[in-house]
């Protein structure tokens, strides 16, 4: 291999195209979905925010939907040399460039309509103690 590389820089915005630089792109970064280990990336120049999940040396653009609870779906892949990331109980470590920030832990709450939920309310039709029933 010969000649200098070419330096990876991070995609430019899904919304508006605006170009990302290391450090624009790690401080575009807002909160940590430690549920489904997501990060949710603001664009600065037009609000657009994306889900982002976030890996060694790489990151996945997709999107998070709900199928009983939620799930990323990764879109598209894009190299990212020197990204470094560690889960903590309350926080995400993101290192890139050289730079480190730390992503607060976001939690959303369940989704209401949760069918499992309201499956497992337990039935006071008798006071009894076969309130659960077991099939084989
Ligand atoms: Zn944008």
């Amino acid at each position: 291999m010969s000649g200098p590389v070419a330096p990876v820089t991070p995609p430019p915005c899904w919304q508006c195209c605006a170009p990302f630089t290391f450090d624009a792109w790690l401080d575009a970064l807002v909160d940590w979905w430690a549920a489904v280990n997501v990060v949710r990336l603001a664009c600065p120049a037009c609000s657009a925010v994306e889900d982002v999940a976030l890996e060694t040396d790489a990151f996945e653009r997709g999107y998070v939907y709900a199928a009983g609870t939620a799930h990323f779906a990764g879109m598209e892949r894009h190299s990212l040399p020197g990204l470094a990331i560690r889960g903590c109980a309350t926080h995400l470590e993101v290192t890139l460039g050289g730079r480190s920030r730390s992503l607060p832990r976001r939690d959303p709450p369940k989704t209401v309509t949760d069918p499992a939920a309201a499956e497992a309310k337990p039935v006071s039709s008798r006071s009894g103690r076969s309130t659960r029933r077991r099939r084989a």
